[in-house]
C-alpha cells in the first residue's frame, strides 16, 4: 500500500503544469485524462472481468494524500470523479454502469454528486427537489447548490424526494448533464473549485436511471459518503504535510539575527507540534479506512474522528507554516497562500466539523 502512495506522489509531481493550463474554477478534462493515463483513476474504477469493482477506503486515502502533497487541483479532480460516480457504480443498473463508468474512468467526462440544496446542507435528508412518477419514469423539479463539477459534468448522481418520509423518501438517479430542462450556473469560491447550481424544470428521467431502489436513495448517498469520509481527512493531511515540508525547508535556510530560524526554539517547536498532530491525524485516517475496509460493524464514529481531526489539524498546520514564513507566504501565487484558501473547505463539506462531533457524541451515548 505504501507503494501506492509513492507511485501517486511520483505522478503528482508531474501534474502541476496540466493543472495550471486549465481555467480556474472549471472542469479540467486534460487533467482527468492524465489521472487516467497514469493509472490513478484505474485504482478506483477497478476492472473485474467485464465489470467494475469498488476500491478500498485505504487506497482512496493513500492516493488523495499523495496527490494533495503536490497538486491540490489533481486531488480535487480525482476525488470528485469518485464521489460523483460511486452512486452509479454501487447501485446503477448494469446498462447505466456500462454507459457512464468507462468514460468516467477514462477521464473523458466529469461527473457530479448532487445532494446539497439551497435549503438543505448539513440537514441533507430534508432535501426538497421532487421526483414525481410519470409514465416510464420520473419528472424532477427543484434546485441544487454547491455541486462540484456543475454545470460542466456529463452526468450527475442526483438525490431527489419521491415521498414525504424524511430520509426514507429519497431516491437517487443518474441524470445526464445535457437532458432537457436541466440548466446550471457557476459559483465562485475563495479557492477556485469547479462548482455550481443546478436547476431542474420538469426534467424527465427513465425508470432505468434509478440508482438502487425507489425511496432508498439515502442509503446510496451514505454508502458513498461513508467510503469517502476518511479520505477527506487524507486530502487535508496531504495539504498539511505540504505546508510542514515547506516550513521545514524555509526555516532551515532563512537567516535572522545571525542564524537560521530553525535555531529559535519558538520556531522549531511549533513545527514539532505540527508534525506530531499530522502523524496522529494520519493514524486516525488509516485506522478509519482499515476499519471501513474490514467491514466489521459500525465505523462511522471512526471516520468522523478522522475527518474532524485531520481537517482541523491541516488548517492549523498551514497557519503555522505561514507564520514561520512571514510576509512572503501571503504573496499571491505562493504555495502557502494557495493552501490557506484551499484548506478551509474540507472542514465544511461532506459533513462539517460540528456534524462530525454530533456523530462521535451519538456513538458515545449509544
Ligand atoms: C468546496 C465545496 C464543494 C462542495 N461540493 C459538493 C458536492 O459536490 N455535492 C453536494 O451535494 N454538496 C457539496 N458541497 C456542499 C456541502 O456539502 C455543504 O456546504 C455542507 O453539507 C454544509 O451545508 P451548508 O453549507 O448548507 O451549511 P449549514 O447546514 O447551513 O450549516 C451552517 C453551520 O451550521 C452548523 N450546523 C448545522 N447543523 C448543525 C447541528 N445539528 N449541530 C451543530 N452545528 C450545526 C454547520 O456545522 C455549519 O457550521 C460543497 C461545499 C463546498 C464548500
Amino acid at each position: 500500500m505504501t507503494d501506492l502512495m509513492a507511485r501517486t506522489e511520483e505522478v503528482a509531481r508531474k501534474l502541476p503544469p496540466v493543472a495550471e493550463a486549465g481555467e480556474p474554477g472549471r472542469v479540467n478534462l486534460p487533467l482527468l485524462g492524465a489521472l487516467a493515463a497514469e493509472g490513478l483513476l484505474g485504482e478506483i474504477f477497478r476492472r473485474a472481468g467485464a465489470r467494475y469493482a469498488p476500491t478500498s477506503a485505504m487506497a482512496l486515502c493513500l492516493i488523495r494524500e499523495g496527490l494533495a502533497r503536490h497538486c491540490t487541483e489533481a486531488e480535487t479532480a480525482f476525488a470528485l470523479q469518485g464521489l460523483g460516480a460511486y452512486p452509479i457504480l454501487l447501485a446503477g443498473q448494469p446498462a447505466v454502469v456500462r454507459e457512464w463508468i468507462p468514460r468516467i474512468a477514462a477521464g473523458e467526462v466529469a461527473v457530479g454528486f448532487a445532494l446539497t440544496e439551497p435549503g438543505a446542507g448539513s440537514d441533507a435528508a430534508s432535501l426538497a427537489l421532487s421526483a414525481v412518477p410519470v409514465q416510464g419514469g420520473f419528472r424532477l423539479s427543484g434546485e441544487k447548490a454547491f455541486i462540484s463539477n456543475a454545470p460542466d459534468a456529463a452526468v450527475y448522481s442526483v438525490f431527489a424526494r419521491t415521498s414525504d418520509n424524511g430520509s426514507r423518501g429519497i431516491t437517487a438517479f443518474a441524470v445526464p448533464g445535457d437532458v432537457d430542462g436541466l440548466t446550471g450556473t457557476r459559483q465562485t469560491l475563495v479557492s477556485p473549485h469547479p462548482i455550481g447550481r443546478l436547476r431542474f424544470e420538469d426534467v424527465f428521467v427513465p425508470a432505468t436511471a434509478v440508482l438502487g431502489d425507489v425511496d432508498a436513495g439515502w442509503k446510496v448517498a451514505m454508502r458513498t459518503l461513508d467510503m469517502f469520509r476518511p479520505s477527506v481527512g487524507a486530502f487535508a493531511l496531504g495539504m498539511g504535510q505540504a505546508a510542514l515540508d515547506a516550513a521545514v525547508a524555509y526555516t532551515a535556510d532563512r537567516q535572522a539575527f545571525g542564524r537560521p530560524l530553525r535555531e529559535f526554539q519558538a520556531v522549531s517547536h511549533q513545527l514539532a507540534d505540527v508534525a506530531t498532530r499530522l502523524h496522529a491525524a494520519r493514524l486516525l485516517v488509516h485506522d478509519a479506512a482499515a476499519a471501513y475496509d474490514a467491514g466489521t460493524g459500525r465505523t462511522g464514529h471512526l471516520s468522523a474522528m478522522a475527518k474532524l481531526f485531520a481537517t482541523e489539524t491541516a488548517q492549523a498546520a498551514v497557519d503555522v507554516a505561514i507564520q514561520v514564513h512571514g510576509a512572503r507566504a501571503l504573496e499571491q501565487g505562493h504555495l502557502l497562500e494557495h493552501l490557506y484558501r484551499e484548506v478551509r473547505a474540507p472542514r465544511i463539506y461532506e459533513g462539517a466539523s460540528e456534524i462530525q462531533r454530533e456523530i462521535i457524541a451519538r456513538h458515545l451515548y449509544r
